[in-house]
């Protein structure tokens, strides 16, 4: 059986894993290395899974054409209704917000920048490795690269106003991703679909990532799990076990 220094070296990280880890390592082992599945309320998650999917359908639709305003809203509109799923009907003003937002957000860059879907990558997964010396895996799925502009954009059907470290992680890791494939060293934003805001991610380096990396994957080997307690605690599903665990009930 292969040991778990060995998987670890073909263990793939993406900046969930790794954010998650850094949230709560109890969290992470419950669900990575334990893999004990949980009813959770998807219901935002589903919500925005859709909204990517619209977008992603709408801006390949594009790709050789221009559109007025009204045109884009209708055209998103219409894919979205076909991709809806009526369980999720109280969420509806949610996401006709981030596609109202995003049609405005589409309009105005595209005027700035006609040429702007010229060989762009839309919602594309990219894996590769990094650190030679001390290589880990890394894996993620980019939204939108514009390489005429060198612009890296990720939709958020969140509101966040302003960037917060796992976001940071995030990016950064996404515009390694880009390089990976020999493109410019891109200019990475977030697009903040709910309150319509746009997060510029600061220049920052790639020891910092690698470092972080090096941290979580020598704290799964090492077997830390450490529970951290913050606001992931109020929607963990594995607060009981959480609780309990360590403890022995027959012996109390
Ligand atoms: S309840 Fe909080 S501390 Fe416990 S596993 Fe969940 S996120 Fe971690």
């Amino acid at each position: 059986m292969e040991s778990v220094t060995e998987q670890m070296k073909e263990y793939v990280w993406s900046a969930s894993k790794k954010n998650r880890y850094t949230q709560c390592g109890f969290h992470w082992k419950m669900i990575f290395e334990d893999q004990i599945t949980s009813k959770t309320d998807r219901r935002y998650a589903d919500v925005g899974t859709i909204v990517h999917e619209t977008i992603k359908t709408f801006l390949r639709m594009q790709e050789a054409k221009t559109a007025s305003h009204p045109e884009t809203k209708d055209l998103l509109e219409s894919i979205m209704k076909d991709l809806w799923d009526n369980s999720l009907n109280t969420l509806k003003p949610r996401a006709n917000k981030c596609l109202d937002n995003f049609s405005n957000f589409f309009i105005d860059l595209r005027n700035k920048c006609p040429d702007l879907l010229r060989g762009a990558i839309i919602e594309k997964k990219i894996s590769t490795t990094i650190n030679p010396i001390d290589p880990i895996k890394i894996r993620g799925i980019i939204d939108f690269y514009s390489p005429v502009l060198g612009l890296l954009i990720d939709w958020k059907t969140g509101a966040a106003i302003t960037l917060y470290p796992p976001m940071a992680f995030q990016g950064k890791m996404y515009e390694i991703l880009i390089r990976s494939l020999n493109y410019e060293m891109p200019k990475t934003m977030f697009l903040m679909l709910q309150n319509n805001l746009q997060i510029d991610l600061p220049a920052m380096t790639d020891s910092w990532l690698i470092q972080e990396l090096i941290s979580c994957r020598d704290g799964v080997l090492a077997g830390q799990f450490p529970k951290r307690r913050g606001a992931l605690c109020a929607w963990c599903p594995f607060q009981i076990r959480c609780v309990t665990d360590g403890i022995c009930l027959w012996n109390l």
